[in-house]
């Protein structure tokens, strides 16, 4: 019997099951960053979250297609190029190839496809177009606008009361000139003197707003009526309750069937004084802690749930990566399958159909990691039977490799570290054992002498 999978939908407010439009496909959008600068870890959580998502239904049968479309013409991007001295189209270009390395060092692998609105302009074109004809958008001075007075169903994804729904574009005094209301939102901006990437319109020359990029990228991809849509709980509203509007006012169908949201992560500046927890840049907090320890951390907390970000949480997601290597080494790999993983592995499976409970589904994890260690402890020898399915699902499946041998930079260190300690000067012995952690490898005394195994 497959599992029923739920999952929380922000627009019905409940609990949905997952039904397929045809057969066993599914299909996952999630909305990717803007490339104006180097991605904060914080928008690591939606790219884990939905990787991990797409390997569960994948695992639960499911033929899975992940797309993270990539914010490539946006405000922001012109803001920081001019910043920068550089034309847009090349910081986009630059922070886009950043993106890319810095997302694939968390060892998720890429999402099926991954579109950039500055190569769907002929789609978002077609939807505007659509929208005017049908009487929801307007030109105006060469922008064109949402008319939201006329699309009933407004505010039905964030539950806001119209007067409490603010576009956030009137810092910009002319949209705000020439809108018929001030709920109205920009769905084509004309092009500025100032800005140096534009395409023509039948309106005029300029660029898409944000909004209808996804809009005309997801449908572009998936078609209508798709599966699932994702993304951080920041963007219900005002950019997932304006792309509903759009795609409904200008299609006459739905553009996905469940809403679903992450929680975002809280800086906490206090506990971060002097810590690793002050590390916001992805790249940087990866060089720091590494990808398993990165990932162990998201999948502690409901994916829902908001979450700290602290030295603390990442020192736990670290000692629970290591309880785990520990273990994987202490397996016999073609032992007889390690007692109770089975029934194991099936509630861990069961708590993620709960609307992919990942804090639930490692209370039934743990346990089991201990126990097994006290087996082992009394002298028992198995394999690891069901734990790679598990880790796979987690993302950490790169747990159960042997450890690589350490490089040439890691030796020296080992030696240096090795020579301090003769010298009892435990000050520098120390700091290249930090060296060490922070380059992945954790030092081992071992009878033959000091020895580098994975781990920081
Ligand atoms: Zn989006």
């Amino acid at each position: 019997m497959p599992r029923t999978i739920r999952i929380r939908d922000t627009l019905s407010g409940g609990l949905r099951e997952l039904e397929p439009r045809d057969d066993a496909r599914v299909a996952i959008y999630a909305c990717g960053p803007t490339v104006y600068g180097p991605l904060h870890v914080g928008n690591a959580r939606p790219y884990v979250v939905f990787s991990l998502l797409k390997r569960y239904l994948e695992h639960e049968g499911y033929e899975a297609t992940f797309v993270v479309n990539v914010t490539d013409v946006n405000d922001k991007i012109y803001a920081a190029a001019r910043k920068a001295g550089k034309p847009s189209e090349e910081l986009a270009q630059e922070m886009t190839r950043r993106y890319e390395e810095d997302t694939a060092r968390l060892g998720l692998g890429r999402p099926d496809s991954e579109p950039k609105a500055s190569e769907t302009i002929g789609q978002i074109v077609d939807l505007i177009q659509a929208l005017i004809d049908r009487g929801h958008a307007y030109a105006t001075g060469g922008d064109v606008y949402f008319r939201v007075a006329s699309f009933p169903g407004y505010g039905k994804l964030s539950n806001r009361a119209l007067e409490e729904m603010d576009q956030g574009e009137d810092d910009v005094p002319r949209s705000a000139a020439v809108k018929e209301s001030p709920h109205d939102f920009a769905l084509w901006k004309a092009r500025k003197p100032d800005e140096d990437t534009w395409w023509p319109a039948p309106w005029g020359e300029g660029r898409p707003g944000w909004h209808i990029e996804c809009s005309a990228m997801a449908e572009a991809i998936l078609g209508l009526d798709f599966e699932i849509h994702g993304g951080g709980s920041d963007l219900v509203f005002p950019h997932h309750e304006n792309e509903i509007a759009q795609t409904e006012a200008g299609r006459g169908r739905p553009l996905a069937r469940i809403w679903m949201h992450n929680g975002m992560l809280q800086l906490d500046r206090e506990k971060m004084s002097k810590s690793i927890g002050n590390i916001t840049g992805l790249s940087e907090a990866i060089d720091a802690v590494g990808p398993e320890v990165l990932k162990m951390y998201f999948v502690g907390a409901h994916y829902r749930s908001p979450m700290p970000y602290n030295e603390a949480e990442l020192d736990q997601a670290r000692s629970r990566v290591e309880r785990i290597r520990d273990l994987v080494r202490r397996l016999d790999r073609n032992g007889a399958e390690a007692p109770e993983v089975a029934q194991v592995a099936d509630r861990f499976f069961d708590e993620l159909a709960d609307d992919f409970n990942t804090p639930a589904a490692l209370a039934e994890l743990f346990p089991w990691v201990a126990r097994a260690h006290s087996r082992l402890d009394a002298g028992e020898s198995f394999g690891p039977g069901r734990l790679p399915e598990m880790l796979h699902v987690l993302g950490l499946e790169s747990l159960l490799e042997e450890d690589a041998p350490p490089d040439e930079a890691a030796l020296r260190l080992l030696e240096e570290r090795e020579a301090a300690r003769r010298e009892r000067d435990f000050t520098t012995a120390d700091a290249r054992r930090d060296e060490l952690a922070a380059r992945g490898w954790q030092v081992r005394d071992t009878p033959d002498g000091p020895r580098l195994v994975r781990g920081a």
